[in-house]
């Protein structure tokens, strides 16, 4: 048994690195490849079993989560993943339920690999950013050309084999004016229930501003707004945006969902091809490199002092004017990576996104604390919608804030 005092964490395999099929125009992954020159970038039989092993060693939990990302996954062939399945397999204890997660473009679909996820039971995570012409606008190939046909293709085939699947939608300086037409597309088009939202924030290596298709503060805020305005008027229990469900737990005082917004990260790591460790997905570089799972132990890696204290940085680094804000239970200063502007008194470290999450979160106040009261008292979140409208809506299922909910979905 692996010891219990290891913390919880998460493990984002990159089993191709940064290698990918297309060239989105914000990626941020793609340029990763240079910290690994001359390299094929493909896992090893020998790397993919000491992550296995590993991994699953390393939790006492009675429930481990893979999770396959890029880059590309897919362009690794299906016997790579088929391996995976048989090391799960043979290195799962008794009791234990693995899942598999995996982020494509979905480009690369066919019904071989749908069959195949079927089977494993993964929950695919595809990457759309709207309807057609705000989808191509950034999610290109080397060539320039969109690739919306492609991935609604690969959509269609996992809706076909009844593939369990979520949205990730970039929300960027393109799509970030047109919230509504995003989340009606999601949700009448492609009939998604689970959606996850990620702000593009880059900076621009050549100057201290972001780079052009960064999404704005105040953008990002109206965006979240106005897509929450829809869905606390129509889809409460029904449609699952990550962003709202863990507002919900922040409000009701269980915090849980994703690391942005919570007080403290650190348990959400990377593994590179080659069986580096680094700490977080945004933190893919030199500085951030713990170690390699070849020559020190996963668990020393996960409980290392220099983890450890990525992780309270993130807590601890806190400028004053955020210890003083009123939705600081909310947002918790959002991601280390986006910190780099100033606070109205001149104090650095403040979220570049900092105008975006005050108006969101002040915003969706009154409907929160709304939805908290009918949890309290055991009736349905979804009775919002008549709160919010007047109008009388059916009642959806829910699930309490901490329980076991959809949010293990949207794990990072
Ligand atoms: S650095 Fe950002 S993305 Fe990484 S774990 Fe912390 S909050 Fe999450
Ligand atoms: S809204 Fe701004 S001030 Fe408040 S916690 Fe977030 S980043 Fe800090």
């Amino acid at each position: 048994m692996p010891a219990c005092s290891l913390p919880v964490f998460h493990l984002m395999a990159k089993p191709g690195g940064s290698r990918c099929n297309l060239a989105c125009q914000y990626c941020f992954y793609l340029r990763k490849g240079e910290l690994y020159p001359g390299s094929r970038f493909r896992m090893s039989d020998e790397v993919l079993e000491e992550y296995i092993r590993q991994t699953i060693e390393a939790h006492c939990i009675p429930e481990v989560t893979f999770a396959w990302q890029g880059g590309e996954p897919t362009l690794m062939d299906r016997d790579f993943f088929e391996k995976a399945m048989v090391l799960q397999k043979k290195y799962c204890r008794p009791g234990m339920v693995i899942h598999n997660t995996i982020q494509t473009n979905g480009t690369l679909l066919d019904d071989r690999w749908c069959e195949f996820f079927r089977q494993n039971r993964f929950l695919v995570g595809i990457s759309i950013d709207g309807p057609r012409e705000l989808h191509d606008a950034c999610r290109t190939d080397a060539a320039g050309r969109g690739s919306f046909d492609r991935v609604m293709q690969g959509l269609a085939l996992l809706k076909k084999h009844r593939v369990d699947f979520n949205i990730l939608c970039t929300v960027n300086a393109v799509n970030g004016d047109h919230p509504l037409e995003v989340y009606r597309f999601f949700r009448d088009e492609t009939k998604a229930q689970f959606i996850q939202f990620i702000p593009v924030v880059e900076r621009d290596p050549h100057s201290s501003t972001v780079t052009p298709l960064s999404v704005s503060p105040e953008q990002y805020g109206k965006f979240l707004t106005g897509v929450f305005d829809e869905w606390v008027q129509h889809d409460v229990g029904t449609i699952y945006v990550q962003h709202f469900d863990t507002a919900l737990a922040n409000w009701y005082g269980e915090p849980h969902g994703i690391c942005v917004f919570s007080p403290a990260c650190g348990s959400a790591m990377v593994i590179e091809h080659n069986g580096d460790i680094y700490s977080c997905d945004h933190f893919v570089d030199q500085d951030h490199l713990l170690g390699n799972i070849l020559t020190v132990p996963l668990t020393e890696l996960v409980n290392s002092e220099r983890q450890r204290q990525f992780g309270r940085d993130k807590r601890e680094k806190l400028p004053k004017y955020c210890q003083g804000c009123p939705v600081l239970f909310a947002c918790r200063g959002e991601c280390p990576k986006n910190r780099f502007t100033l606070t109205p008194d001149g104090e650095p470290g403040l979220n570049y996104l900092c105008e975006g999450y005050r108006m969101f979160f002040s915003h969706i106040d009154r409907p929160m604390k709304f939805m908290v009261k009918e949890l309290t008292e055991n009736r349905p979140p979804s009775n919002v919608m008549t709160y919010m409208t007047g109008k009388k809506t059916g009642a959806a299922s829910f699930h309490k804030p901490g329980g076991k909910d959809p949010s293990y979905r949207f794990r990072r």
